[in-house]
């Protein structure tokens, strides 16, 4: 079975090294035999790691609110194209198909996508991997001031689950089933 990562990131316009970066990710994702499950927009950083994964051969499944579609770009040449009547319907659809989550830069609706996961997964709920791909420190204010709060608000073992790192190939590596 085709091992899915669940990728997040801007579907805004940004500088297009960032959209390198998702390039980057979705070509890596399809070397190594893997699909894609994102929101199906073909905006921006979103679009560009679909298409990548297409472009090497890797399977996308995009999952996109109809009343996004428009504002989105729905991706007309995703391989599946699954349309939802709501944002909650869509993150339960993602979060089904997805073996691996990883997050890129991203704005508001990233992080609400990182954040479900992430809580989620140190609170036992799922056991998939969460990894973020930061190699501009776009995260450090937010996860400074995560390391700083007073004690007893964000554990050192919440904080842990969440693998960060700065390298794509590691967070691809992260992405892999483990041994
Ligand atoms: P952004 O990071 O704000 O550019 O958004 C990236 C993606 O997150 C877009 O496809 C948004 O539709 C999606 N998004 C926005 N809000 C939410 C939410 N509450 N839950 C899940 N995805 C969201």
């Amino acid at each position: 079975m085709t091992r899915f990562v669940a990728g997040y990131c801007a579907s805004g316009p940004v500088d297009p090294s960032y959209l390198d970066l998702a390039e980057q990710v979705g070509t890596g994702i399809a070397a190594r035999g893997w699909g894609l499950v994102w929101g199906g927009g073909n905006t921006s950083m979103m679009g560009a790691l679909a298409r990548a994964t297409r472009r090497g051969g890797g399977p996308t499944v995009g999952v996109i609110p109809k009343a996004l579609m428009a504002a989105e770009h729905a991706d007309a040449a995703a391989d599946e194209l699954l349309v939802t009547d709501t944002m909650r319907e869509r993150k339960r659809l993602m979060d089904e198909r997805a073996d691996a989550f990883l997050a890129l830069p991203g704005g508001l609706g990233t992080l609400e996508e990182l954040f479900e996961v992430w809580t989620s997964g140190y609170l036992g709920m799922h056991d998939r991997p969460v990894v973020l791909l930061d190699p501009t420190g776009h995260y450090d204010g937010l996860l400074s001031w995560l390391r700083s709060m007073p004690a007893g608000f964000v554990s050192q073992r919440g904080l842990d689950h969440l693998v960060i790192t700065r390298d794509a190939q590691t967070a691809l590596q992260a992405c892999a089933p483990r041994a």
